[in-house]
Parts: structure tokens; C-alpha cells; sequence
């Protein structure tokens, strides 16, 4: 009987140092690899849809989805809940496609835990947290007060990045993209090799 099973891409880092960027080029890299969409209470930004984006839920249905199991992680982010489908991911898994996930230090440490084998965890780092206020001040979705709440997260975030199997600095969007699919190539291949 075969054993194989996808593995889990999980990519943190600060809000603004281009994962979504990073996440949708990689998926169509690798179009056979699965994106988690989370599940969230915060509000959609404009440019955001549901189901494609996140699920956008309210909080009585967040809470009840913690009491019935069904996220593989979740927490507290910036004053808004955030979870992964386990049903998702271990469907996928299971059929062994491999899913990336985009979420932050505490669920990658949640999952550390259940998917210790089958994960790899990228850290993505900005070149410097004057670089990522400029990102921040560029996008345009948040105010100076959330920017700089943001700040503070992303210097909390950092001090974690040692946890984690690989930290990319961000400066060149495209090295960063061929940095991130030769780890993910490579990631691939042993773990498969390795059952
Ligand atoms: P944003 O609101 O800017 O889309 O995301 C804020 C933070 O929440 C980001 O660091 C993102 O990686 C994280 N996040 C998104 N989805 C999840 C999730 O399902 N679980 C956890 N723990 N964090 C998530």
C-alpha cells in the first residue's frame, strides 16, 4: 500500500513583504500544488473575494467551527481570527497534492507540531523594517495607526524566524520567487524519496 502523501509549503512573514505576490507566481509555477484558503473574520479589503481570497466569516461561526475541530490551526492576528481547514489540507495531503499555505508564526508553530515530516517552513523576511514601511505606505490599505501596529507585529514576528526551516530576505521579487521554487523542488524530492 503507498504511503505517499503531499507536503505542506507553509510561507510566513510580516504583512507587506510580498507573500500574496510571492504566492500567486508560485502557484502558477507549480499549478498542480494547492493554495489553503483561510478561513478569517476580518473584512474584505476592496480587491479581495470570498472563497478565492479567504473565507469571510463572522465571529459566531468562526467560534463554532473551533468547537466542532475543524481547523488544523488557528489565532489571533491584528485583532482578527484567522484558521485553516483541516478537512482541506488532509484531503489534499492525503491525495497527495501539496498545498502552500500563507499564515503567521503562531499557526506555522500549531503545525510545526501535527506536520513535522510533511512540512516545510519558509520565513519570508523583509531587507529591513524601513523597507517594509515603504511597502506598507505604498499599498495603501491601512492607516498610519494599523501601519504602525503592523510595525510592531513584524519585529515580534521576526524574532521568530529562527524556528523556521528556511528565511528568505525579500529584496528581489524574482531571486526571491527562484529562491522559494528551488527550495520547494528540492523539498519535493526528498520528502517524496524519503518514503
Ligand atoms: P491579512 O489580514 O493581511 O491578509 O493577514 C494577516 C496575517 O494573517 C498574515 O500574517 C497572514 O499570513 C495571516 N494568516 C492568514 N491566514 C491565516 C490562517 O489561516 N492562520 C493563521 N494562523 N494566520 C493566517
Amino acid at each position: 500500500m503507498s504511503s505517499k502523501k503531499g507536503i505542506l509549503i507553509v510561507i510566513s512573514g510580516p504583512s507587506g513583504v510580498g507573500k500574496t505576490t510571492l504566492r500567486q507566481k508560485l502557484l502558477t509555477q507549480f499549478p498542480e500544488m494547492k493554495y489553503s484558503v483561510s478561513v478569517t473574520t476580518r473584512r474584505p479589503r476592496k480587491s479581495e473575494l470570498n472563497r478565492h481570497d479567504y473565507v469571510f466569516v463572522c465571529m459566531k461561526k468562526f467560534k463554532k467551527d473551533i468547537e466542532k475541530g475543524r481547523f488544523a490551526e488557528w489565532a489571533e492576528v491584528g485583532g482578527n481570527l484567522y484558521g485553516t481547514s483541516k478537512n482541506f489540507i488532509e484531503n489534499a495531503i492525503n491525495s497527495e497534492y501539496d498545498v502552500l499555505l500563507d499564515i503567521d508564526v503562531q499557526g506555522a508553530s500549531q503545525l510545526r507540531k501535527l506536520y513535522y515530516e510533511n512540512g516545510v517552513f519558509i520565513f519570508i523576511s523583509p531587507p529591513s523594517i524601513d523597507t517594509l514601511r515603504n511597502r506598507l505606505n505604498l499599498r495603501k490599505t491601512d492607516s498610519e495607526q494599523e501601519i504602525d501596529a503592523r510595525i510592531m507585529l513584524a519585529k515580534n514576528e521576526i524574532k521568530e524566524s529562527n524556528s523556521y526551516n528556511y528565511v528568505v530576505v525579500n529584496k528581489d521579487l524574482n531571486k526571491t520567487l527562484e529562491d522559494l521554487s528551488r527550495i520547494i523542488s528540492s523539498e519535493k524530492h526528498n520528502k517524496t524519496n524519503r518514503k
